[in-house]
């Protein structure tokens, strides 16, 4: 694998590795791009097969950053680290430690957060050796907490605003929604359903989870493989990436797939093939953005309210993105990129002019 060559491919601006052989540290931080502001994204813990893979996941997910960012009008860039290692048996302490004085170094270049295998309790100890991290214990001053409501809430925005394209409607009052997963945000997402109105049908393989949302808001249960063949208006996925694939594509009863799982997609193509059954997909980083946009005012002295508006303009944000790919006759996922690399652009150009107007020195 040429690395560089990766780099040059996707456009990216630095790869930086990081060892310590004491505390077993290995550690890969990719920055993508930092035109819009330093590059913020999660760090992940994960038992790589191998460094390849390593470099391949925080290359890709980094780049996915970019695009939320900039999507969600932040005026960040996008980054992303993983530790290889097992979270359960490597991580400690001191390994945080120094990896946290590895974040240092970039000097706010790249902004770290809580991500799969790290959690709220690792960013407090990462904070010990740097600033640049997000999602610390709120009690600790600044932070805004748990970032599942919030991307809860953007969710049934996305969701509202799809509605009202597909039906014409404003309310969710009386149509059947479909979530699979109830987690964090499913849980938080089936609240806000019912409380707008909605029948909901849902799925988890965790049977204490699935009789909660049974008891608390009358929703039907069906078992985890039946929830694709759900007859409902809105399929709402919060567990899994790669719901839509081969198997599952001729399955949906839906006429709207939005939720907020990452990578919703197995591949590019499937956007394609739901356009084409008449699906409306709203993507996934375009809709899962709330929990990004809360750490992500941690930066500018958390705010509640901008917090919640920000978190608002998902609606419109939807209804631009759905109204691109109708004109220009695209799916709807290639149009949410064509919305990131306009602004990224935009920004880029105003730099640029900005930098000629600095005389040169010498
Ligand atoms: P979570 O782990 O709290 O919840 C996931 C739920 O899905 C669990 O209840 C689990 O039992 C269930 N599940 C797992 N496999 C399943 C299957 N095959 N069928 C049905 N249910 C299954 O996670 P979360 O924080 O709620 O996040 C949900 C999704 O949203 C993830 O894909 C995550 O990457 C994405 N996401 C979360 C946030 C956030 O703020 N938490 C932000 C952006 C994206």
């Amino acid at each position: 694998m040429s690395i560089f060559h990766q780099m040059a491919g996707g456009d990216y601006e630095q790869l930086v590795f990081c060892q310590h052989r004491e505390t077993g540290l290995k550690a890969i931080i990719a920055i993508h791009d930092t035109t819009l502001g330093p590059a913020l994204g999660g760090t992940r813990m994960w038992p790589y097969r191998s460094e390849e893979e390593a470099v391949v996941d925080v290359l890709r997910l980094a780049r996915g950053m970019t695009y939320k960012a900039a999507v969600a009008g932040l005026p960040l860039g996008g980054g992303k680290a993983v530790i290889i290692g097992d979270p359960a048996r490597d991580k400690t302490d001191a390994l945080l430690r120094f990896y946290g004085g590895f974040v240092d170094t970039l000097k706010g270049r790249y902004i770290t957060a809580e991500d799969v295998g790290t959690c709220q309790g690792d960013m407090d100890i990462i904070h010990r050796e740097t600033a640049h991290v997000t999602g610390c214990d709120p009690a600790g001053g600044g932070g805004g907490g748990d970032p599942s409501p919030f991307t809860a809430r953007g969710v049934l925005y996305g969701i509202k605003a799809s509605v009202k394209k597909r039906y014409g409607v404003d309310s969710l009052r009386n149509l059947v929604i479909a979530v699979q997963g109830i987690g964090h945000v499913g849980f938080n997402l089936c609240r806000m359903l019912a409380g707008e109105g909605a029948r909901l049908v849902v799925a988890d393989i965790n049977a204490r989870a699935l009789q909660r949302a049974v008891g608390e808001f009358g929703a039907v249960a069906v078992p985890a493989d039946a929830i694709y063949k759900a007859r409902c208006d809105v399929f709402a996925p919060c567990a899994l990436g790669a719901v839509v694939n081969d198997r599952t594509l001729d399955q949906f009863r839906c006429t709207i797939i939005a939720g907020a799982a990452n990578n919703v997609l197995a591949e590019e193509r499937h956007g394609h093939a739901l356009r084409r059954r008449g699906i409306l997909y709203v993507p996934d980083y375009v809709i899962n953005a709330g929990g990004l946009i809360n750490v992500a005012d941690e930066l500018h002295g958390y705010q509640r309210k901008r917090v919640d508006e920000r978190v608002a303009r998902i609606y419109n944000t939807v209804l631009e993105i759905i109204a691109t790919s109708e004109a220009e006759e695209i799916s709807t996922h290639r149009a949410a990129d064509m919305l990131a690399e306009q602004r990224i652009k935009q920004a880029g150009i105003f730099k640029k002019t900005a930098c000629r107007e600095v005389p040169k020195v010498g």
